[in-house]
């Protein structure tokens, strides 16, 4: 997975790959006291464009600021540091990691007291649970690892050791031949998938649930309500049982990684006529426009990585 990147931003300097290293005494390491984002890169007739990078970069500013964490970098040099290394590794088709995180002074738990660290790291990447999950589907499990609220943590923010309760999920589904775990919330609600926020379709009718449900507000969400909008479907944003989804014509999941992955079945429950849905179909075509910069109409979505005249590249290499 990592092989061809070669180069890391972190805390300023293009560092080789390799030596991008951490303390072991990294407050992250121990508490995961850091906030990331996971943004994605594609090749478009004008070069390679980041997806809806804006977005993101706010996203991570407010899982910061959830955290009391000060990035020590504007929203316009993070922007351009994360296109810097996209050009340094010479990519295309790439997903990022921005990660912003404690380092190494004390293992109190008062965290800022230890210095914030950044980095910026990419590397190449194609589809997440493979292509089949974008045609014939993948098959999902309900967890029984319920879902963290946002009494405890705050769940719209990315932060690192929130993932942990994703990771238990992820594992067990996999252990048992699962591709990914649907969680609930306390109150038996659906919230979402390990990585991916959940979308039925009923009727015609395009469903998801919102931050009511302890789901992460993903970026590729906000895209698949606003293009099954344009679409001229309907869009209910409510509270999502288990058995809406058994009762649905089409579920499909989003998310930077998995993109718009159809799910075929649910536990032994097989969803709709167990293929990818025509709604779901023309919700992924147009997402594929999208992202590769074919269709015009989205692309103030994108965000071009080449050099902008005029501009200056930033941080020197090591
Ligand atoms: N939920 C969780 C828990 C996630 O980790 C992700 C991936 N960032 C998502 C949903 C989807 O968010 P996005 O579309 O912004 O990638």
């Amino acid at each position: 997975m990592f092989d061809q990147a070669k180069w890391v931003w972190m805390d300023g300097r293009m560092v080789p790959w390799q030596d991008a290293t951490v303390h072991v005494s990294s407050h992250a390491l121990h508490y995961g006291t850091g906030v990331f984002e996971g943004i994605r890169c594609y090749p478009t007739a004008e070069g390679p464009a980041v997806f809806r990078l804006e977005a993101h970069v706010d996203r991570l500013y407010n899982s910061a600021a959830a955290y009391e964490i000060k990035i020590p970098y504007t929203k316009t040099e993070l922007t351009e540091v994360i296109c810097e290394v996209i050009r340094k590794n010479g990519f295309e088709n790439c997903y990022i990691r921005p990660i912003c995180y404690y380092g190494s002074a004390m293992l109190g738990l008062v965290a800022n007291r230890c210095p914030l660290r950044v980095a910026v790291l990419a590397w190449p990447w194609t589809t997440m649970h493979g292509s089949d999950s974008l045609e014939s589907g993948v098959r999902i499990m309900v967890s029984r690892w319920v879902k963290f609220d946002s009494r405890m943590m705050p769940t719209t923010a990315k932060a690192c050791g929130q993932y942990v309760n994703s990771v238990l999920a992820a594992q067990e589904a996999v252990s048992k031949g699962f591709d990914d775990a649907l969680l609930l919330d306390q109150n038996g609600y659906v919230t979402e998938a390990t990585g991916e926020n959940i979308f039925l379709v009923k009727k015609g009718e395009v469903l998801t649930n919102d931050s009511r449900h302890s789901i992460l507000m993903g970026v590729t969400r906000d895209s698949a309500i606003t293009i099954a909008r344009d679409l001229g479907y309907p869009v209910q944003i409510r509270a999502l049982q288990v058995a809406d989804v058994l009762s649905a014509d089409e579920v499909f999941m989003t998310g930077t990684a998995a993109e718009i992955a159809v799910v075929r079945a649910v536990d032994d429950h097989i969803v709709g006529s167990g293929k990818r849905g025509p709604i779901t179909a023309a919700i992924q075509r147009v997402f594929f426009d999208a992202v590769y910069g074919r269709d015009p109409k989205y692309h103030n979505w994108l965000h071009p990585v080449r050099v902008a005249a005029g501009k200056m590249a930033v941080p020197a290499v090591s």
